[in-house]
């Protein structure tokens, strides 16, 4: 495998100019080209005559250039006739740049144009097809490297041809594959009807004659299905061996002292769902086992966490132990904190909120509580793993809205004590595919029941023209005593963006709007104290109306507020929505949001006010939502803190990620160590496989 290790200037053919514009595309050995897939497959077995085109179908087309040139007064384009003696052909491009056009599309020069064929006043027309020249030299006479065959097709490198770098792709195909080694027994290759990942490997980049061009570009042929399979295996079994780790840990067993739980739940003026006494009971359970817990805790917004998490604290503190928990924003660490106190002083337990901003000679004596174990629950922002706070004898390390931290973040919470137990959890629901995959070392536990009463929030979708509207319903609200949110996508209006914007429409609801309504302005530019005094007007009632931006997406928890207004709603992601619509679903009483959109919405910001007016089932929306962002959209992964996927695709392959995770699972259960002989490769595998994916591999 060192071979494969190999800078890629041990390939003919490159030398260090050509590595250099490899690495600029980050691929620095041979291993890295390897994994450079092809983007799509070309089919030119079969190169049409021009004559034979079919308006409306794919093709690829190859002919000389007979002119070209820039057309059109105000609105420029390039076209490029093309001919191969059956017929004639346009090309054209509305972006582009002059000088490079000019330079390729010389008269007399073969290309190959593949793209959708249009017909347009009799005329055959490519609009911006793919493009790859014939050198001069040879003649225009296809090659078997780039025609009469399936060509792979890779995403661009600056300065390389793509001539080039198929044969370079070539070389490296001939001669370092004999060098990868099958990581799988002939067994499993059979079981899951695998080919060899060395015969993936040459097949995913220069398929054969037999192979199925459509399956290909449908990242489904077998050789994706193996690479698949393989990327999957390895994420599985890293996360599988992590989980048996933890369970070496040497953790804090805690005896539950059911005398104060008995205490607290005779103060809550409800009961709790059978969901949130479900996931109470693999708390307790984990809590009292030799190793410590690693749990994730999901449950739709407002489906009751707080509770639970409560519960496990006072179990911890009930077992002498002190309590972290740690949010993402100081209004919501402020508001846990309220809301803990209350139960904690009746049941006459110390806790400290601890913030960025606590005044230095409070906290000073705050970190010494914390430090002699006097203070039992501690509740902060991430002002919590700032190297001075120590604790005398943490127990458990809860982590609300999870998905907003690092997962360093995480990680170094749980280093302030020995072995504390972990509870995360989070509200943003994560289709089941990427929670597999994400937290595979996590258990899981789900609060999949809202508690008792709760409506579906009415979801409107309203025109900005028809805002007065919007304002009567507002005024509405308050004439039942209810209270409101309205929510901005920026602070301040800006130049680039023509946006209203929380503090100017502030201004204007205040002077002329509702200037005998009480409203709020929340932001998070304001300083704490500032946030900390609207907040606690909205919930005691003294503010009615609470202009926000998207500070108040998480968490916040104001029963009375009925009513959610979003601004430019089509500039939000639809797991925000969900969130800041959550907002308003903390009651029986029935509850709106109004979604108001200005513009026309691009297509994909429509899709989502239209499935938010569909549906209120957050794990749907979380499937919908990854559907939108589509395969490609890292940053939507990324969101949820997932690796980027070579080949994968989570949503595409997900009978193989369930596959590929029993199968890992499986392996290390029967091999802990994976001290196996038959298992000695994948042990190297994976320690390539995390070296790369470090951040992972801190996970928990
Ligand atoms: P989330 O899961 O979004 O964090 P919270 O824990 O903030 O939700 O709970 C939402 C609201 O529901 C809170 O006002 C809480 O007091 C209330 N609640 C929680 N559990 C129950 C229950 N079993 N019955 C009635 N109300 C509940
Ligand atoms: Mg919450």
């Amino acid at each position: 495998m060192r071979e494969l290790q190999k800078p890629i200037q041990f390939v003919r053919g490159v030398g260090p100019n050509l590595a250099k514009r490899f690495s600029a595309k980050g691929i620095d050995t041979i291993e890295n080209a390897l994994n450079f897939y092809p983007l799509r497959y070309e089919d030119r077995r079969n190169i049409k005559k021009i004559a034979n085109l079919n308006p409306g179908a794919k093709h690829v087309v190859m002919g000389e250039v007979l002119v070209s040139g820039e057309s059109g007064y105000r609105k420029k384009a390039f076209e490029a006739i093309i001919g191969d003696g059956t017929g004639m052909l346009t090309a054209k491009w509305f972006h582009y740049k002059t000088i490079y056009m000019q330079k390729i599309f010389k008269k007399g020069r073969k290309v190959v144009f593949y793209g959708e064929v249009k017909f347009f006043g009799g005329k055959r027309m490519l609009i911006h097809p793919e493009v790859e020249i014939i050198d001069s030299g040879n003649e225009g006479e296809p090659d078997s490297l780039n025609f009469n065959r399936i060509v792979p097709i890779y995403s661009a490198i600056d300065g390389v041809y793509p001539k080039v770098l198929r044969r370079i792709m070539e070389r490296i195909a001939q001669e370092y594959l004999d060098f990868i080694p099958e990581p799988f027994s002939e067994e499993r290759l059979k079981r899951f009807n695998l080919i060899y990942l060395r015969e993936a490997f040459r097949k995913i980049h220069f398929p054969d004659d037999s192979d199925d061009v459509d399956k290909l570009n449908r990242y489904e042929s077998p050789a994706h299905r193996r690479l698949v399979f393989d990327e999957l295996f390895f994420l599985e079994v890293g996360l599988a061996y992590k989980k048996k780790l933890y369970e070496k840990e040497k953790g804090i067993m805690i005896i539950p002292d059911d005398s104060i739980n008995e205490k607290f739940r005779n103060m809550l003026p409800f009961r709790l769902t059978s969901a949130q006494e479900r996931v109470v009971m693999e708390i307790k359970a984990d809590l009292s086992r030799s190793y410590p817990m690693h749990r994730l805790l999901q449950g739709d917004v407002g489906s009751g966490k707080t509770v639970v998490a409560f519960v496990a604290a006072l179990t911890c503190i009930g077992g002498g132990f002190q309590v972290a928990l740690m949010a993402p924003t100081e209004i919501l660490a402020e508001q846990h904190f309220l809301r803990y106190r209350n139960w904690l002083n009746t049941l006459d337990i110390r806790s400290a909120l601890l913030t960025g901003d606590v005044p230095k000679s409070e906290k000073t004596k705050l970190l010494e509580e914390i430090e002699d174990g006097s203070i039992k629950m501690v509740i902060g922002t991430h002002a919590l793993i700032q190297e001075s706070v120590r604790f005398k004898n943490l127990g458990l390390c809860i982590v609300d809205e999870q998905h907003r931290f690092g997962v360093m973040q995480r990680s170094l919470l749980q280093k302030k004590g020995g072995q504390p137990h972990v509870l995360v959890m989070t509200a943003t629901p994560i289709p089941r595919t990427l929670s597999m995959t994400l937290y595979g070392d996590l258990d899981l536990s789900v609060i999949d029941e809202m508690p008792p009463g709760r409506k579906p929030v009415l979801t409107r979708v309203v025109n900005g023209k028809d805002r007065l509207s919007v304002y009567n319903r507002i005024r509405e609200a308050m004439n039942k005593g209810e209270q409101a949110y309205i929510v901005y996508p920026l602070i301040e209006e800006s130049e680039k963006l023509e946006l209203r914007a929380a503090k100017q429409m502030f201004q204007e609801f205040r002077e002329k709007i509702f200037p005998d309504i009480k409203i709020g302005l929340l932001h998070g530019r304001m300083k704490s104290q500032e946030k900390e005094d609207v907040m606690s007007k909205f919930r005691d009632g003294s503010i009615h109306v609470l202009v926000s931006t998207t500070v108040i997406e998480v968490g916040i928890d104001i029963p009375n507020a009925t009513l959610m207004v979003v601004e430019h709603a089509e500039r939000f992601g639809l797991s925000q929505l969900h969130q800041l619509r959550g907002r308003v679903k903390r009651s029986d009483s029935p509850a709106e949001c109004i979604l108001v959109a200005y513009r026309r919405p691009t297509e994909d910001a429509y899709r989502r006010l239209k499935i938010m007016k569909e549906t209120d089932d957050g794990f749907r929306i979380a499937e919908e939502d990854l559907k939108i962002r589509g395969p490609g959209d890292l940053i939507g992964t990324r969101q949820w803190g997932m690796p980027d996927f070579r080949v994968a695709n989570l949503m595409r392959d997900a009978k193989i990620l369930s596959d590929a995770r029993n199968e890992a699972f499986s392996a290390i259960e029967s091999d802990p160590e994976l001290t196996k002989p038959e298992n000695q490769i994948l042990k190297t595998i994976l320690s390539l496989y995390w070296k790369n994916n470090l951040e992972l591999a801190r996970v928990g």
